[in-house]
C-alpha cells in the first residue's frame, strides 16, 4: 500500500509499526449541526481506506472521536463556541445537541455503508484522562498557566510546523485580522489546553481541574482519545484538509511532548468539497446534507459513488448536473449487475486477477476511480457470470454501493408501476406509525392488506423493505 503523507510531503510505502495490524485515527463531526456532504466526502474516503487495508489483509482498529465540547469557531481560540451556538439557535442544551446530531451524523452514516469505527468516544467522556495529560506536559515544561488558562508553550519545539509548512510570518498574515488576539499568550501560535476563564461566559458544560474549574480546549481530545485507546504509537491520522492546521499541528505537538517520541506515523488528509462559491461548511448558512439530496429523490449511494469517482487528494466540485449523471451511471451499473446469471463456475485464475488488479489500484494511494474501472472491465470482459458475481461480492467489501442490493431490488421492483409503488410506501409509512403507536393489530392489518395486493414486506436491519410475492 502506498498513501500520501501529509508529513513527508511524498506518497510513501505504508508500513504499520506492528506487521498486520493497523492503528488508525480519524477525527470525528463537532456535533453541533447536521453533517454536510462535504464532511461525508472525507468519511466517505476515510471508510476505503479502513476497507481498503482490510482488503489488503491489514487488521484495522479505527478510533473516532465526537467533539461535544470546546470547538471554537475561529480556530484560533476566539470566537463562539459551536456547541454553544447550536445550543443557542435550537433552545436546548449543549448534551441535547451533541446526543441528537451524533446519532443524525450515524444515520448518515449507515445511509453511505460506512463501517463503523470499533471506538467511538465523546470528548465529555475523558475529562480526566486531558487533565492527566496536561499536568505531565506542565511538568515537563511545555505549559503554562497565563490569565487562568493553560497554554502549550510551541516555542518549546524545533519543528512545530513539521505537518503545516506554515512558519511564523505567514500565521501572523493568517490571524491579522483577528483583533482579539489573546494577549496572554507567549506566543503567538500557542494554543489553550484548558479554559478556565474564557470570553464565553456562558460555557454551560464545566469540569472540576487542578486549575479552576473550566474545559478543555479542542486539540487535547484527539490526541488523548487516540492515546487512550491506540497506545504509544499510531499508525495512520486522518482527517479533511482544514484540520491539518492548527488541530493536526497542535495534536502532534501536545502528543509528542508528553509521550517524549514520535506518535504518529502516517497524515492523510481529504480534499475539500467545493461549490461554486467555495469550501461547503456547517457555519455558513445553508447546506447539503444527505435528507436533502434524499429528499430530491437521490439515492445517497448515488452520492457516494459520485465522491469515488475522483481522487481524495484533489478538491471535488458539487453540481447536481453531475450528480444525476453519476445517478444514471449507479442505475446502470445496478442494472448490468441485476442482468447477471448464475452461468458456470467460478474460475479461480481469473478470480486472482482481477481480485489483484482492484487491489493494486486502491494500494495506489487510494485510486477509487482507476478500481471503478477494473469493475467496468469485468463487467465487459469475456468471463463468465459466475466469476463476475463472486468477483463484485469481493470488489463491494470496499466500494459499499450495495450492488447486490440495489440488484435485488431492481428485480422486484420490475414490473410495477410508480402509482403502486407509491401506494406501497405510503402503506410502510403508516404501518410504522402504527409500530411506534403500539398499534400492532393494525400494522399486521397492513402487511396482509399488502399480501393480499401480492407484496411481501420485509422488516430487515437497514429497514423495511418489499417485493413482490
Ligand atoms: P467538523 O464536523 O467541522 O469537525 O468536520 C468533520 C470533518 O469534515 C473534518 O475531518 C473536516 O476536515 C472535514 N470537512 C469539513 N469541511 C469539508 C469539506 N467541505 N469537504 C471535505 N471535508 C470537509
Ligand atoms: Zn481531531
Amino acid at each position: 500500500m502506498r498513501i500520501y503523507n501529509t508529513r513527508s510531503r511524498m506518497v510513501e510505502e505504508f508500513v504499520p509499526h506492528t506487521e498486520g495490524k493497523v492503528k488508525m485515527y480519524t477525527c470525528g463531526p463537532t456535533v453541533y449541526h447536521f453533517a454536510h456532504i462535504g464532511n461525508l466526502r472525507s468519511y466517505i474516503c476515510e471508510d476505503i481506506l479502513v476497507k481498503t487495508l482490510r482488503y489488503l489483509g491489514y487488521d484495522v482498529t479505527r478510533v473516532m472521536n465526537i467533539t461535544d465540547v470546546g470547538h471554537l469557531s475561529s480556530d484560533a481560540d476566539t470566537g463562539e463556541d459551536k456547541m454553544v451556538k447550536g445550543a443557542k439557535r435550537e433552545h436546548k442544551t449543549v448534551m441535547e445537541i451533541a446526543q441528537y446530531y451524533t446519532d443524525a451524523f450515524f444515520d448518515d452514516f449507515k445511509k453511505l455503508k460506512m463501517a463503523m469505527p470499533e471506538v467511538v468516544e465523546p470528548a465529555t467522556h475523558c475529562i480526566p484522562e486531558f487533565i492527566h495529560m496536561i499536568e505531565v506536559l506542565l511538568e515537563k515544561g511545555y505549559a503554562y498557566q497565563a490569565g487562568e488558562n493553560v497554554y502549550f508553550d510551541t516555542s518549546k519545539l524545533n519543528d512545530y510546523y513539521v505537518l503545516s509548512n506554515m512558519n511564523e510570518k505567514e500565521l501572523m498574515v493568517g490571524v491579522r485580522d483577528d483583533v482579539d488576539e489573546d494577549t496572554n499568550k507567549k506566543n503567538r501560535s500557542d494554543f489553550v489546553l484548558w479554559f478556565t476563564k474564557s470570553k464565553f461566559e456562558d460555557q454551560e458544560l464545566k469540569w472540576d481541574s487542578p486549575w479552576g474549574v473550566g474545559y478543555p480546549g479542542w486539540h487535547i481530545e484527539c490526541s488523548c482519545i487516540g492515546i487512550k485507546h491506540l497506545g504509544e504509537y499510531m499508525d495512520i491520522h486522518c482527517g479533511g484538509v482544514d484540520n491539518i492546521f492548527p488541530h493536526h499541528t497542535n495534536e502532534i505537538a501536545q502528543s509528542e511532548a508528553f509521550l517524549g517520541h514520535p506518535w504518529c506515523k502516517y497524515w492523510l488528509h481529504v480534499h475539500h468539497l467545493v461549490d461554486k462559491n467555495g469550501k461547503m461548511s456547517k457555519s455558513a448558512g445553508e447546506f447539503l446534507t444527505v435528507s436533502v439530496l434524499e429528499e430530491k429523490g437521490y439515492d445517497p449511494l448515488a452520492y457516494r459513488l459520485f465522491a469515488l469517482q475522483s481522487h481524495y487528494r484533489k478538491p471535488l466540485e458539487f453540481s447536481y448536473e453531475v450528480l444525476d449523471n453519476v445517478s444514471q451511471a449507479y442505475e446502470k451499473l445496478v442494472r448490468r449487475i441485476a442482468d447477471l446469471t448464475d452461468d458456470g463456475e467460478v474460475d479461480s485464475e481469473v478470480y486472482a486477477g482481477y481480485e489483484k488488479r482492484f487491489g493494486d489500484a486502491l494500494a495506489d494511494d487510494l485510486n477509487t476511480s482507476m478500481a471503478l474501472t477494473v469493475v467496468y472491465d469485468l463487467l465487459k470482459a469475456d468471463v463468465n457470470d459466475a466469476t463476475k458475481k463472486a468477483l463484485i461480492v469481493r470488489f463491494d467489501e470496499v466500494l459499499s454501493l450495495d450492488l447486490f442490493g440495489a440488484a435485488e431490488r431492481l428485480k422486484a421492483d420490475a414490473g410495477v408501476d410508480e402509482e403502486t409503488k407509491k401506494h406501497i410506501l405510503e402503506k410502510i409509512e403508516e404501518r410504522k406509525a402504527a409500530k411506534k403507536a403500539k398499534d400492532f393489530a393494525r400494522a399486521d392489518a397492513i402487511r396482509a392488506e399488502l399480501l393480499a395486493e401480492g407484496i411481501i414486506l420485509e422488516d430487515t436491519r437497514e429497514g423495511v423493505k418489499w417485493k413482490k410475492a
